[in-house]
């Protein structure tokens, strides 16, 4: 099995606890990095707002930073769901977090309560069996 598979596996893997014991704590704590289509596809028509309330940061031309620590990510439902889950705009972030896979390691989020519990172990054992550095 790939590296990229693993994680894939792993993401799905975990996408109930994602949504019944972390309440989707990554689409409600912190910062985004995300380019401005990204935003766009966010926040939608919110984004004046958003912006006016010092809530979107302009880095450089490429990268704006959203934050949903104050107000989660405004395609999160009720439910702790993504609403644009399937879309295959969604950002690489959103797509990819919490396992950021790279050439002979991983980086796996801090902040990820998964990451820290024990929730992901099997896959970071899968990993280590392909000869792959978990950071
Ligand atoms: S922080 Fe980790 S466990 Fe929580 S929703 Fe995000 S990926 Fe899932
Ligand atoms: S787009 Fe979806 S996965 Fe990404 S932060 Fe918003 S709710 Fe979470």
């Amino acid at each position: 099995m790939e590296a990229e598979e693993i994680a894939e596996e792993a993401r799905n893997g975990i996408s109930r606890y994602c949504i019944e014991k972390c309440h989707a704590l990554c689409c409600r704590y912190g910062v985004l990095a995300l380019s401005n289509e990204e935003v766009d596809l966010l926040v939608g028509k919110k984004r004046k707002d958003l912006e006016k309330k010092g809530l979107i940061h302009k880095k450089n031309d490429c990268v704006f930073l959203l934050e949903v620590g104050k107000k989660a990510c405004p395609q999160l439902d009720k439910k702790f769901m993504c609403k644009i889950h399937k879309n295959p705009l969604r950002p690489k972030l959103c797509c990819d977090f919490p396992l950021f896979v790279q050439r002979g390691f991983v980086v796996a989020a801090a902040s990820c309560p998964a990451v820290n519990d024990g929730t992901l172990d099997k896959w970071f054992e899968k990993f280590r069996e392909i000869g792959y550095k978990i950071i």
